[in-house]
């Protein structure tokens, strides 16, 4: 029989994914499941981005593009991070792949190995470990609290550095926490970093989605000589109801880009050529259709800070970004509620799924036990209904 490589102990599917799928396999058997695991705008992608797509296919773009990228659209990314962010960026240095995950795995095979580590603050976003793990790098987690606001400090930085370490990983706004970094929180961190020969991959994919006066900041541009050693992360997925799309891309040194197009030419060619044309349309389109979105999305959140207010025992902190809640369920740990004993946040939610028909992603998928994730990138009525579901379950 075929023999599998031993690269394939060091990667564990998705735990979102599996999450979602075991939700959909209810679904299909004809329950009502309240799906709370989705990390995507249930939006549909905003009407001129559509509509630039369908005229680039009748114009005949439906051609493989240069690996890294149309340069229409390397030179709007630019544009954007030299002008919004204060970032000056090269078109070169804009490497544009098959969504953020994929420039993420890109940027890793790009800058780490086998006998390096990387330092990836937790609750972590599911997929960075298994990315490092795929490398050959050793992920090193750091856990933070949510007393000091899941935000990585300095100290705890500076305990983390070995000979070893390569690089960081960090995302504002988080995902699965909704924590967004302050621009001072961030700049301890960069002074911090400037201090060791430690890189760092800032995931930015949720910039666009922030709440109450928080705002998101381009790590790269903090501090004179970061952008020299960061690789900035970002994509149409979430800000665009894009998912589905596929466009991601890395802002990175312009030798380290050089590489990661190189990598991309050799596995994957260029990202979807139609796709790229629908990205330099959101990107540069009108944005009335972002707007009402982003509104939506406050709403929700408001709501959903005022339910789990209301559920038994469960300890939270505003989401300032992104559209996750992190609830903290340890307290309902040695319960036994529908039949399933409550020892860690996989039976929790086991139970909440099978007794309640809510579905969401355990914490331990994210470094972070005794929590689990909630999104709410969900209708209002879903919501509404799944609340009160989880409420009533809570309540046993
Ligand atoms: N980074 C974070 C933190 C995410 O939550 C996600 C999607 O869930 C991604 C990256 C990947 O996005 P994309 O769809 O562009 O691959």
């Amino acid at each position: 029989s075929l023999r599998l490589a031993e690269r394939s102990r060091w990667v564990a599917p998705s735990a979102t994914m599996a999450m979602a799928a075991e939700a959909a396999r209810l679904k299909a058997s004809g329950v009502e499941v309240f799906d709370f695991t989705l990390g995507e705008p249930d939006f549909p992608t905003p009407e001129n981005v559509c509509a630039a797509a369908e005229r680039a296919i009748r114009d005949g773009k439906t051609h493989y593009t240069p690996a890294a990228g149309i340069p229409e659209l390397r030179a709007a990314i630019a544009r954007h991070y030299s002008t919004s962010a204060g970032l000056a960026t090269d078109p070169q240095q804009v490497i544009v792949s098959n969504g953020a995950k994929h420039s993420i795995h890109n940027a890793l095979m790009a800058l780490c190995g086998p006998g390096d580590e990387v330092i990836i603050p937790s609750p972590y976003w599911v997929s960075y470990a298994e990315l490092v793990r795929l490398t050959g790098a050793e992920p090193v987690i750091i856990p933070t609290t949510e007393a000091e606001g899941f935000v990585l400090s300095p100290e705890r930085f500076r305990e983390a550095v070995t000979p070893r370490s390569r690089l960081l990983m960090i995302n504002t706004p988080s995902n699965p926490t909704g924590a967004v970094y302050d621009r001072a929180q961030l700049e301890a961190l960069a002074d911090a970093v400037l201090q060791t020969e430690v890189g760092v991959l800032s995931d930015e994919i949720y910039e666009e989605l922030t709440f109450d006066g928080a705002s998101a900041h381009c790590f790269a541009a903090l501090r004179p000589g970061l952008a020299d050693r960061t690789v900035t992360i970002s994509g149409v997925s979430k800000t665009y109801a894009m998912t589905g799309w596929r466009i991601g891309w890395a802002v990175a040194p312009l030798s380290v880009a050089k590489f990661m197009g190189a990598l991309q030419s050799q596995e994957t060619s260029n990202p979807c050529s139609i796709s790229q044309w629908a990205a330099l349309e959101a990107i540069t389109g009108p944005k009335d259709a972002i707007e009402r979105m982003i509104a939506e999305f406050a709403k929700r959140r408001a709501y959903v800070i005022g339910r789990v207010a209301g559920l038994k025992d469960i300890g939270f902190t505003p989401p300032r970004g992104a559209f996750y809640a992190f609830l903290n369920v340890e307290r309902h740990f040695g319960r036994t509620l529908g039949g399933i004993e409550l020892t860690d946040s996989t039976s929790f939610c086991q139970a909440a799924l099978t007794s309640a028909k809510v579905a969401m992603v355990m914490g331990s998928a994210f470094g972070a036990e005794g929590y689990v994730r909630i999104s709410f990138a969900t209708g209002m009525d879903t919501l509404q209904r799944g609340f009160d579901a989880l409420a009533a379950f809570l309540e046993g």
